[in-house]
């Protein structure tokens, strides 16, 4: 029978995930890259630069924009 429900994350792989994280020392905010929107996002927290990073992060499973934004660019057809 059709499960439409996710299954429990039991065992979540792990991968080297592109990041932003905060440049401010003493601040840990940190955002992925699929899911940051401009060219150099701000940190949410301190509001300082973040600078690219990567962090091992738990795949991410399900297709979220952020995720199909990342696996399926959008070609520049128009200007
Ligand atoms: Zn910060």
């Amino acid at each position: 029978m059709y499960n439409s429900r996710k299954k429990p994350a039991e065992e979540v792989p792990y991968a080297d995930t592109a990041i932003w994280s905060c440049t401010n020392d003493g601040c840990n905010g940190w955002m992925r890259d699929e899911y940051s929107f401009d060219e150099v996002p701000t940190c949410s927290q301190c509001q300082s630069p973040m600078e690219r990073s990567m962090k091992s992060l738990p795949v991410l499973a399900d297709t979220g924009f952020g995720y199909k934004k990342m696996t399926k660019p959008a070609p520049k057809a128009k200007e």
